[in-house]
């Protein structure tokens, strides 16, 4: 109840939600109590979260913040929306995003932009800003996220909490709208390290229906998070000091690396060559991705539908006219010109060819640390419309997290002080499997 009153409050100003549903939300938390008190002791019971609005939920619409799922309402549960509930979970409702997750500012939101609770003249950083403002604001304990280029690290850092993208694989895809299917990845967003630990303990695991999802044992995210940090060698790339990174920002995340120097692990200079690679890597792969995926929308099976179509051609371009925003198309059109024949050799084979000699990259530098560490984003929150004109301006603040989907790494992003009054983010990358490393380092700091 505090909760939604909450919401009923602040998201008038903060957008952060784009569907509540008060009765079923006081219903499931009823339902909680109820089982509590027949003894049962499911790890969240009567534990409100809030959903980023990818995840299919049965019977609540799923817009992705799209028009051309404005009037989706799934048959079935996401595989991670199921765990939650059978773990107890009261789900408050669907966070506001951008546009099938593609954007850094989560103005490319059919709903409306998100406001940045700390300034609400800024953005919250997306795609997962919803999310992130819910949590911020306090409209929500916790929230789940997806990050396929840094929609979970990048709005968890201007908004000042913690958010973790696991390994690719981690955690099951099945029932989130997919946008581009070999980056794409789940994960907690929440006001401390410990709380992403519990949620990730409910999130991760092999899906059956998911055949990318990792067959890798699952630990106890709980357990490690108290281990001394003594001896640990966290390594920091050249190339994420450089060039393009706001000075207090610097200054923000070199005070807490010292932090982490005195709880005992020792910083270690390195360099990471492929950095510079990643945006034009990114900025290839997740659009062909895209572009394929986002086929489906055909105004024939689910979703939007144009009126009177003359035939199935004037359907077809119609929906996909009306249903989609500037930049869905914007990357439609890339992606498609991409893997066209005669370009696909030049661009997709390329770029994958690139994405491999990143992933390299990585391997070679986690044989003498354990973990990389660096800001994870350029600068804090910035304006809301002051980037919106400008694709590249946008795709530039990705530069320190789109390398760590293309590696499949698992990434995190914790709150390390304020630049200009807003928060700064610094981001952990781990070994593949190892969050319970992140999750560590993390909550010692913390
Ligand atoms: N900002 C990146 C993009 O627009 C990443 C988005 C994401 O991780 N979903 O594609």
């Amino acid at each position: 109840q505090g909760y939604l009153a909450r919401i009923d409050e602040l998201d008038r100003q903060l957008n952060s939600f784009i569907t509540v549903d008060h009765k079923a939300a006081l219903a499931s938390a009823e339902q909680a109590d109820q089982q509590r008190a027949a003894g049962n002791e499911a790890a969240l019971l009567g534990v409100p979260i809030a959903h980023k609005d990818i995840f299919c939920t049965r019977g609540v619409r799923t817009s992705c913040g799209s028009r051309m799922l404005d009037n989706f309402v799934p048959p079935y549960d996401a595989t991670l929306i199921q765990r939650f509930n059978a773990s107890g979970a009261v789900s408050l409702g669907k966070t506001n995003m951008d546009e099938f997750a593609m954007g850094s500012s989560n103005e490319n939101s059919f709903y409306g932009a998100v406001h940045n609770p700390w300034d609400t003249d800024r953005v919250p950083g997306g795609s997962s800003g919803g999310s992130a403002a819910a949590v911020a604001a306090g409209l929500a304990p916790a929230a789940t996220g997806t990050d396929t280029g840094g929609s979970i690290r990048q709005p968890a850092a201007f908004c000042g909490i913690t958010g973790l993208k696991p390994t690719y694989g981690r955690v099951s895809r099945l029932g989130m709208v997919a946008f581009a299917s070999s980056l794409d990845q789940a994960g907690p967003m929440a006001r401390s390290a410990q709380d992403c630990a519990i949620l990730l303990n409910v999130m991760a695991g092999q899906d059956p229906l998911d055949s990318t999802s990792a067959a890798e044992p699952v630990p106890d995210y709980c357990t490690d998070l108290d281990a001394p940090l003594s001896g640990l060698r966290i390594g920091l790339p050249a190339e994420y000091f450089g060039e393009g990174l706001d000075a207090t920002t610097e200054q923000q995340i070199r005070a807490a690396l010292q932090e982490l120097e005195k709880l005992g692990a020792t910083l270690v200079d390195i360099s990471l060559k492929t950095t510079e690679l990643a945006i034009p890597t990114y900025y290839i792969v997740a659009p062909a991705e895209a572009s394929t995926n986002l086929s489906r929308f055909d105004g024939v099976r689910y979703g939007h539908r144009c009126e009177d179509p003359e035939d199935l051609l004037d359907l077809y371009t119609r929906t996909r006219e009306e249903g989609f925003g500037d930049e869905v198309k914007r990357r439609i059109l890339v992606g498609t010109y991409a893997l066209s024949a005669g370009y696909y050799d030049a661009y997709y084979k390329k770029a994958q060819q690139v994405r491999r000699v990143i992933r390299d990259d990585f391997m070679t530098q986690f044989e003498q640390v354990d973990v990389i560490a660096g800001p994870t984003t350029p600068g804090p929150a910035f304006k809301l419309g002051s980037k919106g004109n400008d694709p590249v301006a946008m795709y530039l603040e990705d530069a320190y997290t789109l390398a760590v989907n293309l590696a499949g790494l698992p990434g995190m992003s914790i709150p390390a002080g304020t630049a200009d009054g807003c928060p700064v983010g610094l981001q952990l990358i781990g070994r593949h499997f190892d969050e319970s490393r992140l999750l560590n380092v993390a909550h010692q700091f913390q």
